[in-house]
């Protein structure tokens, strides 16, 4: 049992409860009432004629008002797209861009892919029919390469700016540019919260249209005291809930794919000890790796008489709508990409909301009755803890990407762009000193011959130098797929809590004393020797989707590849050189070992840790690069391979100097230890 204390009411529009429900759960609205239904439909032709008569408009509206389904739609009806021109809606995330198009599709009864389509990164599902085109936000920004007036749209839309995502907010100062010299390019600028007027403000003054609210009253709830598990928190609340309080779907926000699978797993086994004690429980997930079939579930309407319970990453917060969400349970968390400037370090952490988002995520039980939100932290907590608003990413994450980007677009004074919240100096300055050392920059500051193939591929830079580095290696073939398998990081492994010996000695069997970027390569090419098999997959505990989605992203790379005039050759007897391509690309990621066992990085010593789950967590080589760095309890460095020192004067000579790769414990180590000659 968790105490919780109602504190304050979140007031609506409509304080009166309707029996909304009830109504809802006798009959599926079909698709025209659905859209008769929405808050922005009364507002449709003053709409039109508001584009009709401003280049820019700013669009402001409650989640869930209709505005990224409906808007595209009002426009092409009115004609927007008729000498052949695209209507465009960029997404801060794939899973909404996906999710979106597919409902649009569905609204006007066409095939996705056809007149309405998406683009993501690595997966293109437009045609030349398409009308209606959503796409994530850093899909339209890498369009302005091929594209740098955007001649192809008749209409922009950047959806969801309120988020403040790197991307988007480069795009704001693109698009406003460009407005300038394409008069006949409408823009629109939507965003969920209060943000509208400084986006007005930005865009020389446009009008805002606002889009009336219709919100039923959300009483809060915070816990007595604090939570030590948040996750069991929650599924203690989300069994109170559905315990006593009457029917109505339940929203969970948790951060991340892992949480959500211990909650449901968690979460189910309870219910079934439970029996028919209770009412039908129905648990569904959604985050972003989640196969969009099974996302699809999250959107089909609640049988009745029983409870549906969305556990959901705050891609539930305001890109996606679920209807018939009465009840809100909200730990306070998410995750966060941070960037710590100092160091150079990067890192993805679990760190406090803020109150913007907690009042976003609260609010999401009060779209078709009055709801509840119980929030799993102390009133006193949400007060004197919570920052007011999420500093936006350009403020806190590595700009290495934006920079290249802007750069290949032929933007060279930087310090003077255009943007709503300017990036701080030193970050701006570390990206250019990244780019610098990765050899995409000369000391100019202008782009190189390999700074302008980098940018041709959609990935990091530090991914992208890696990719390019394999021609000098003779390894293309081998870091193409390695690039692939890091890109869709995390979930290739399988790991059910009832076979956990077996599936961990599954994936022993792929461990390679090299390093871990070499065993992703053994899962790949093992996988490729049974013909993308997906019965293989099954008996060794691999993730079959990601494997198809690493093979989609490999044949794309090998795509750019060809563009950048790289063959694809194959190295397979030495690994010395595949690994010397990988510390092309990632010389930024070394730690090397020191007392007890522990590492510290190269730079800026800071303490590091080898992941569990890495087949050298037991080794300890002397010198280890590392992929990414995730911080739980410590600095965990996930995804390792063993190098040596010396290739680091070999790969970046501008970047690292002899004297500080010398070992001073060099002597009195075993020979062993090192293990720098081996070969396999
Ligand atoms: P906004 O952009 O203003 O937040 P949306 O246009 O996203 O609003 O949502 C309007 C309505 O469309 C919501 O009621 C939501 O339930 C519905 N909707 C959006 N996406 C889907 C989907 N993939 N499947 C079913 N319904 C959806
Ligand atoms: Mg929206």
């Amino acid at each position: 049992q968790i105490e919780f204390i109602q504190a304050l009411k979140l007031p609506g529009t409509k304080e009166k409860k309707e029996p909304q429900l009830t109504e809802v759960e006798k009959k599926i609205m079909d698709i025209e009432e659905c859209k008769k239904s929405l808050p922005i439909f009364p507002f449709r032709d003053e709409f039109i004629n508001a584009v009709r008569e401003n280049q820019v408009l700013i669009i402001e509206g409650e989640t869930g008002s209709g505005k990224t389904t409906q808007i595209p739609q009002y426009l092409h009806e009115a004609g927007f797209t008729e000498d052949s021109k695209k209507i465009g809606c960029t997404q801060p995330r794939r899973v909404a861009a996906m999710s979106v198009a597919a409902r649009v599709a569905q609204e006007m009864r066409v095939k996705l892919g056809n007149e309405v389509g998406y683009a993501i990164r690595f997966e293109d599902c437009t045609s030349e029919r398409t009308v209606i085109k959503y796409m994530t936000d850093g899909t339209l920004h890498r369009e302005f390469l091929s594209e740098p007036d955007l001649q192809s749209y008749s209409v922009m839309i950047i959806d969801e700016a309120h988020e403040r995502t790197l991307h988007t907010d480069i795009l704001f100062g693109l698009v406003k540019d460009i407005a300038r010299f394409r008069p006949d390019l409408k823009l629109l600028i939507s965003s969920a919260t209060l943000d509208a007027q400084k986006f007005s403000e930005f865009f020389d003054g446009a009008p805002i249209f606002r889009i009336p609210g219709r919100r039923f009253p959300v009483d809060i709830y915070y816990t007595k005291a604090p939570e030590a598990d948040y996750i069991d928190a929650c599924v203690v609340s989300v069994l109170q809930i559905h315990a006593t309080q009457p029917l109505g779907d339940i929203l969970v926000f948790l951060t991340g794919q892992e949480e959500i699978e211990t909650c449901q797993e968690l979460l189910t086994d309870r219910v079934r000890r439970l029996g028919s004690k209770v009412k039908e429980l129905l648990i569904l997930p959604v985050y972003a790796n989640l196969p969009s079939d099974m996302q699809a579930k999250i959107f089909e309407p609640t049988p009745p008489g029983a409870r549906k319970v969305v556990l959901a990453t705050n891609i539930a917060e305001t890109s996606l709508t679920i209807d018939n969400i009465i009840y809100v349970i909200d730990p306070g968390f998410a995750k966060q990409n941070h960037f710590n400037s100092r160091t150079g370090m990067e890192s993805l952490m679990v760190v406090p909301i803020s109150k913007a988002s907690a009042n976003q995520r609260a609010g999401r039980a009060g779209r078709v009755a009055a709801g509840k939100c119980f929030r799993l932290y102390t009133a006193w907590s949400y007060k004197h803890e919570l920052e007011d608003n999420t500093v936006p990413e350009i403020q806190r994450i590595n700009l290495g990407n934006a920079v290249l980007m802007l750069k290949a677009l032929g933007i060279n004074d930087l310090v003077h762009f255009d943007f709503l919240d300017p990036p701080p100096h030193e970050t701006l300055v570390l990206a250019l000193e990244q780019l610098y050392a990765l050899g995409a920059l000369n000391h100019h500051g202008e782009l190189t011959k390999l700074g302008r193939r980098m940018a041709e591929f959609p990935v990091d830079p530090m991914m992208a130098k890696m990719i390019l580095a394999s021609e000098k290696y003779k390894c293309s073939e081998e870091i193409v797929s390695i690039g692939a398998m890091l890109s869709v990081n995390g979930a290739i492994f399988y790991r059910p809590k009832d076979k956990i010996i077996h599936a961990d000695t599954a994936r022993k069997n792929f461990n390679h004393p090299g390093g871990d970027h070499l065993s992703l390569l053994n899962v790949y090419n093992q996988w490729k020797d049974s013909d993308y098999s997906t019965q293989w997959c099954y008996e060794n505990f691999i993730q079959y989707r990601s494997m198809k989605r690493a093979r989609d992203v490999r044949e794309q790379l090998v795509g750019l590849m060809q563009r950048v005039e790289i063959e694809m050759v194959s190295n397979v007897s030495e690994t010395v050189d595949i690994r010397k391509s990988i510390t092309a690309g990632y010389f930024y990621h070394i730690a090397r070992l020191s007392k007890g066992g522990n590492y510290k990085t190269v730079k800026h010593n800071q303490s590091v840790t080898i992941h569990p789950n890495s087949a050298l967590f037991e080794e300890l080589p002397r010198w280890l690069l590392y992929h990414e760095l995730v911080f739980t309890t410590k600095e965990f460095m996930r995804q390792v391979v063993e190098i040596e020192s010396k290739w680091l004067l070999e790969v970046a000579p501008h970047y690292y100097k002899q004297k500080e790769l010398e070992d001073p414990t060099n002597k009195k180590m075993p020979k062993t230890v090192g293990r720098s000659t081996r070969t396999e």
